[in-house]
């Protein structure tokens, strides 16, 4: 054990779990990334969360803030730091149901929110996949199934528990702490650690689920038919398309999610994607939510899913930017392209409401790339496209730097964020750093 770990406060005792512990292997890494941690805290309350800052003031390990562990640059664990793990705390509450309104702690996933809202006909679109934490998705975005309908998971939180990193815990809403409401809901990383969320929930207990297949044409025609057809959607229409290449052929993958559980509606809604182009394969079913986000996603993370992630917004899917896009995928070394529709109610919120300012965008482009040469492969594979993005998500970023903070908090955006990080963590305590 690392010896400046030895003196652990009475109310950390059995939560700190040090290599030589039979749980550390379990809670060492995060999805995508191998950590070797000094230690891994496990509060089961913001107190808790207190005494774990407290330690590692006293001890000087560097902190890592971990909710489901799915964060993509890996900043969920560390190498010789201090990890806390907010895992234990993962209590969902219906607080009224008459105004919806929800109270999810941090370290849940998605998949256990989803399951516990189903038995009262409610829901909150997220992500799409189960195992994601809440702390994550909730402080930075949240594109989810339902991201037309609802908008972002962010624009439906009232008040979040938030333990500062000087240990001071403060429960933030509009009318008590509005600048750390305001910075919580799309640059929460930086000001302080989420311990739970207020959330209002909407009305869904089952939705429409579509698949389609469709030939992509190499200049990305069938994909801006797509965007088209997005464009001039009711909002209950939310879609993600994955891009896949054999040799010449390019195929998309489209997954329609229908906030509705009538069949006609359902049709109606899918129907004008079946003329983006030569649709091969189809098929669309009535589902509970909790379908889209199943418990069996839950797995534990091990380093499994080592990956380059970068991203960027599109207002208009240009021809330009469709022939890039196809190009992209095709590649000799390709890359795994996603694309996710905005629009509808992720435009309502003014852009200065939240920390996520990008509410004109239509599409949010996703880039991937794995093993062995990730890294060079996506610089490569992304040169040509980011010229037609104008700002990015910092949820699908795996290498943040100077540049990606620039592009996910633009502007005025930036100097407020900047000027809030600095504010409740002066001494740089969390991660990431504001630019200086
Ligand atoms: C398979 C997969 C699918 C995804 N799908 C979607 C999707 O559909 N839509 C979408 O919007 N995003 C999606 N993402 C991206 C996701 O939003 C981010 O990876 C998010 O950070 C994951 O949250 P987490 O709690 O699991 O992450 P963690 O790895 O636990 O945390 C990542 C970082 O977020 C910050 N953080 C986490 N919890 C807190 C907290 N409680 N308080 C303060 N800061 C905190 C910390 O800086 C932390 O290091 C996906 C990611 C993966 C790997």
């Amino acid at each position: 054990m690392n010896r400046a770990l030895s003196a652990v406060p009475a109310e950390l005792a059995g939560k700190v779990v040090t290599p030589d512990d039979r749980r550390y292997r379990a809670l060492r890494s995060t999805y995508t990334t191998v950590g070797h941690p000094a230690a891994v805290v496990l509060p089961e309350s913001a107190g808790d969360v207190a005494a774990a800052l407290r330690l590692a003031r006293e001890t000087g390990l560097r902190v890592a803030v971990r909710s489901g562990g799915h964060g993509l640059s890996g900043s969920g664990t560390n190498d010789g730091g201090l990890v806390i793990d907010l895992s234990a705390l993962h209590r969902v509450d219906v607080i009224d149901r008459g105004s919806r309104l929800v109270r999810v702690e941090a370290g849940a996933r998605w998949a256990q929110v989803a399951r516990a809202l189903a038995p009262h006909g409610l829901a909150i679109s997220s992500g799409d996949h189960g195992n994601v934490g809440v702390g994550g998705i909730a402080t930075g975005g949240g594109v989810g199934w339902l991201v037309r309908q609802y908008g972002l998971t962010i624009d439906h939180i009232r008040a979040v528990e938030v333990v500062l990193p000087d240990g001071t815990a403060v429960r933030a809403d509009a009318e008590t702490e509005p600048e750390l409401l305001w910075v919580m809901r799309g640059a929460g990383a930086g000001a302080g650690i989420a311990v739970a969320f207020e959330i209002e929930a909407m009305e869904l207990r089952a939705v429409g689920h579509a698949q389609l297949v469709a030939a992509v044409d190499p200049a990305g025609q069938t994909l801006r038919r797509w965007a088209d057809v997005m464009a001039r959607a009711p909002r209950e229409l939310s879609t993600a398309v994955t891009l896949s290449s054999r040799g010449a052929t390019a195929a998309a993958f489209i997954t329609a999610v229908v906030a509705s559980d009538s069949p006609s509606v359902i049709r109606d809604t899918v129907e004008p994607l079946l003329g983006i182009g030569d649709v091969m394969v189809q098929q669309a079913h009535v589902v509970p939510y909790t379908e889209l986000v199943p418990p069996h996603h839950l797995h534990a993370n091990t380093g499994q899913m080592r990956s380059s992630t970068t991203n960027g917004l599109l207002t208009d899917l240009t021809s330009d930017a469709a022939r890039a896009l196809v190009t992209a995928s095709a590649a000799p070394h390709p890359v795994l392209i996603q694309l996710r529709s905005l629009g509808g109610a992720t435009h309502d919120p003014v852009p200065s409401a939240t920390a996520f300012a990008h509410r004109h965008q239509n599409t949010l482009v996703v880039a991937s790339a794995f093993p062995p040469d990730d890294r060079a492969t996506l610089a490569t594979a992304w040169a040509p496209l980011a010229r037609h993005t104008n700002s990015a998500y910092v949820n699908f970023e795996s290498a943040p730097d100077e540049a990606t903070f620039a592009r996910a908090y633009p502007g005025p955006t930036g100097t407020r964020v900047t000027g809030l990080w600095k504010r409740y963590d002066p001494d740089g305590v969390l991660r990431p750093r504001p630019p200086t």
